[in-house]
């Protein structure tokens, strides 16, 4: 199975809109969701079958017994995350607790003990095709394990797939280095703006760490020619293919606020990204 990985190195710059057309561009088997802080694939993408939903678990979490404890302090000054307070018992703090388990050892009353704690859900649609996703609790700060977990739910259940296509993570976190593993090539979605150029040559350093092919393309490119240039010609000094440029359209906004992709509507953006598709396929699929 190839694998095909959609970056951008911010968000809002259009990268799951292209995923969604992609993906329905390449009619493709297999698809995932990466950007477990905040999926919205799902949104753009209609399915036919219910989800099959399973708890995601994290860190464990550090928990008080407070029937055992005797109020000696230890755990709490013991603590790096400064997660236990004390307001006439002691208590955890979730969200600060990284299940370090230090104050399990140390608590001379066996009073903590580590509890499993659900972190967010996998999401699974699958019949012939195969939509792998997740969603992050609030506070969870296991977000690039997640990642991991959502392709291996993709790759188990579509395991005949010639291609899948991955809505990745904006930036270069967890997400995106978990994203990152084991994909055949990244396409960034950049835009021509001063922070979007610096966010793609961030994303590019990060991506070529992995050594899997990277190509550009530039959203929203008409917004400003001259930065566009400075995008093409960056990535010519540098040996990227460069898949396309794609105009701002005021029909893709309309398309996504009615559940569609550009590509189920006549718009110009929605003539772009076929253009793009049919640029990355032949990169993608390609021998050198
Ligand atoms: S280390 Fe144990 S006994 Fe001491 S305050 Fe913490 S929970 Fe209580
Ligand atoms: S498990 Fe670690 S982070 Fe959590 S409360 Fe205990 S010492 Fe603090």
């Amino acid at each position: 199975m190839k694998q095909l990985l959609i970056l951008s190195g911010k968000g809002g710059t259009g990268k799951t809109t292209l995923a969604g057309a992609f993906i329905k561009l390449a009619k493709a088997k297999a698809y995932a969701d990466c950007d477990v802080d905040a999926p919205n694939l799902h949104l753009v993408m209609e399915q036919s079958v219910a989800p099959k939903r399973t708890d995601y678990y994290g860190l464990p979490k550090a928990v008080i017994n407070t029937d055992q404890c005797l109020q000696c302090d230890l755990c709490r000054q013991n603590c790096r995350f400064e997660a236990i307070n004390v307001n006439h018992e002691y208590k955890v703090d979730y969200y600060s607790c990284e299940g370090c388990g230090v104050c399990e050892i140390i608590c001379p009353e066996n009073a903590i003990s580590l509890k499993p704690a659900v972190a967010g859900e996998l999401v699974l649609y699958a019949d012939e095709t195969v939509f792998s996703t997740a969603r992050l609790k609030m506070g969870s700060g296991t977000s690039g394990m997640l990642v991991t977990e959502v392709k291996k739910q993709m790759n188990l259940v579509a395991k005949d797939a010639e291609l899948a296509i991955i809505d990745g993570s904006p930036g270069i976190g967890c997400p995106v280095i978990a994203s990152l593993s084991g994909v055949d090539m990244v396409l960034i979605v950049a835009e021509p703006s001063i922070s979007g150029i610096s966010d793609m040559e961030r994303i590019i350093k990060t991506a070529e760490q992995f050594q899997t092919r990277v190509a550009v393309c530039i959203n929203k490119y008409d917004t400003n020619l001259v930065n566009t240039e400075k995008i093409e010609s960056f990535c010519k000094k540098i040996n990227l293919p460069v898949a396309g440029r794609i105009p701002f359209d005021s029909n893709a906004v309309k398309a996504i606020n009615s559940a569609l992709s550009i590509i189920d509507i006549d718009c110009t953006s929605g003539r772009a990204a076929r253009e793009v598709f049919a640029k990355t396929v032949e990169f993608l699929f390609s021998k050198s």
